[in-house]
């Protein structure tokens, strides 16, 4: 693996930045410092690992930006042994970043390229979440139910079916919106009954969609 001292250096800026820009969760910042993001892009985008901004990851997806991946990170509050749904797998940087936290990933890709590609890229450089080929509007059913769900596409309501896969006190974070701007929203499964929604600012992800993309 090439991680070189520049590359941790401009880690270290990295989180820096992020620090500035509000993110308070250490254990989130120590795990950003880790992981090498910069294996998770396209070589051509190698140079623009460590600027806080999305990039192509094939498929017409992106990697998110670092902040957004820190702040979906931060509002969950993750615990070591947490067990993690995450609809979204894309590059596997996220699911990299909530392993590295001590968290237990379950991750699901609606492409076939990419739920390919991450399952080559993650477990060599020693990341091992659980990887499933669906669509994540159905969530998990069978190995549920998840102290925490992190949903890394903008959805245009929260699915009922992934409330449900929620532990009771458990939490799921999720951009919610139209097309071209989504709000984050933190939805706690308070009890077997009750739910609970709060809203944190707006963010820009490619979209939450319906069905598999085979090859
Ligand atoms: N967490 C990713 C972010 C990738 S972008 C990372 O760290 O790189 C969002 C991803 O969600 C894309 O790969 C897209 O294909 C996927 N996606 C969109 N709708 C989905 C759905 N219904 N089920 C599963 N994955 C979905």
């Amino acid at each position: 693996m090439n991680d070189s001292l520049r590359h941790k250096g401009l880690r270290k800026k990295l989180v820096d930045g992020l620090k500035i820009k509000g993110i308070r969760d250490d254990k989130v910042l120590e795990a950003i410092r880790k992981v090498p993001r910069h294996l998770f892009m396209e070589s051509s985008f190698i140079n623009f690992a460590y600027k806080d901004q999305a990039f192509p990851i094939g498929a017409g997806q992106t990697i998110s930006q670092p902040f957004t991946v820190a702040f979906q990170t931060q509002l969950l509050d993750i615990h070591k042994h947490d067990k993690i749904l995450e609809i979204g797998t894309g590059s596997g940087y996220q699911a990299a970043v909530l392993i590295e936290m001590g968290a237990i990933v379950y991750t699901i890709e609606r492409q076939k390229e990419l739920y390919i590609k991450s399952q080559q890229l993650l477990p060599p450089i020693g990341y091992f979440p659980k990887f499933f080929f669906g669509d994540g509007y159905t969530g998990l059913p069978t190995y549920g139910p998840f102290d925490k769900i992190i949903v890394t596409a903008g959805a245009s309501s929260i699915p009922e079916k992934l409330k449900l896969q929620l532990k009771p006190g458990g939490k799921m974070v999720i951009p919610v919106g139209g097309k071209t701007r989504q709000e984050m929203m933190l939805v706690t499964r308070v009890n077997e009954t009750e739910f609970k929604s709060e809203k944190f600012g707006s963010f820009i992800f490619v979209p939450m969609l319906k069905g598999v993309v085979k090859l």
